[in-house]
């Protein structure tokens, strides 16, 4: 473990604690703490593991692994996921073959999609040796085990970066932020999708949001936080949009329980395979991304240079 006194991406020391807890995925003892920095308002996991330590946080059972989602919910993530890539493709200069990577592919869903249904070539880069694995033998996908940092990738190697709930994972995201302006070619596309502070859902639930996940989320990013980082390393801000997806409300709500009442009946019906929470949810979850107070982000941003 180790405990940070500074802002992990600006080095201010003025920073305070907004929260702490445990792991409620996997069972283990420790306590970490999120911190708010008061100079560019980041919220970072300031008692952490140390980097070396974070893998024993990731098992194969880690949810976006094994995640099985409802028909519809699987159905609704296919239709985005191929509208995302149109919507991308129209500000790529006309080439006949666009090479995508996604950082963090997991086995490789989104890859399939980009490959089998919109004719990219596709690389991934994945934590995890076994989806790694998976994703070559059941699906002939190319997936570099690792993080991009231990890449060997050209300098405008890439049309298109993916990056799905990563960036809050990284113990490095700056340094990431620019290596992908690296490899990227000139106009091309990084789409990053991350959870958001500073808004109503994360407000609502203080320390039972759900986008904190002790320990496995290190840093929390403001739009403000995430303009700034993109526009540094070169990037134009093409799109912005708040996600109203129910899964953060479930969630946050199953954490409450959780916590009050150990993880029994009542915590369990807070699922996002339940049907029932979802319809609940749905409503909610659209008028918060409507008036951008969702604690999830996607943001489409592209190389001006
Ligand atoms: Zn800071």
């Amino acid at each position: 473990m180790e405990v940070l006194s500074k802002c992990t991406i600006c080095g201010s020391s003025r920073v305070r604690e907004v929260g702490r807890g445990g792991d409620l995925s996997f069972s283990h003892d420790e306590i970490f703490v999120f911190s708010v920095c008061l100079k560019c308002h980041v919220f970072f996991l300031s008692t952490r593991p140390r980097e070396d330590e974070a893998y024993k946080f990731y098992g194969v059972e880690y949810d976006p692994y094994t995640a099985s989602y409802t028909k519809l919910s699987e159905l609704f993530i296919r239709l985005r996921t191929l509208r995302e890539l149109d919507s991308i493709v129209r500000f790529l200069p006309p080439r006949d073959k666009k090479r995508l990577l996604e950082i963090g592919s997991s086995w490789g869903k989104y890859l399939l999609l980009a490959r089998n249904e919109r004719n990219f070539e596709v690389v991934g880069v994945e934590m995890s040796n076994a989806m790694c694995q998976k994703g070559r033998e059941e699906h002939g996908l190319l997936i570099y085990p690792g993080d991009l940092r231990n890449q060997d990738f050209s300098p405008s190697e890439f049309d298109v970066v993916v990056m799905n709930h990563v960036l809050e994972h990284l113990y490095h995201p700056k340094e990431t932020i620019a290596m992908i302006a690296k490899i990227l070619n000139k106009r091309g596309v990084l789409l990053l999708r991350t959870p958001v502070v500073g808004t109503l859902e994360q407000k609502i639930f203080g320390k039972y949001w759900h986008a904190y996940e002790f320990p496995r989320h290190v840093t929390l990013f403001s739009e403000k936080n995430l303009v700034d980082l993109l526009e540094q390393q070169g990037f134009e801000i093409k799109k912005i949009r708040y996600e109203g997806v129910p899964n953060n409300l479930i969630l946050s709500f199953k954490n409450f329980f959780q916590m009050k009442l150990g993880s029994g009946v009542i915590a369990n019906l807070f699922s996002i395979k339940n049907p029932l929470m979802l319809a609940l949810f749905s409503p909610l979850s659209f008028l918060l991304g409507f008036f951008h107070q969702s604690g999830r982000i996607m943001i489409i941003a592209q190389k001006h240079k």
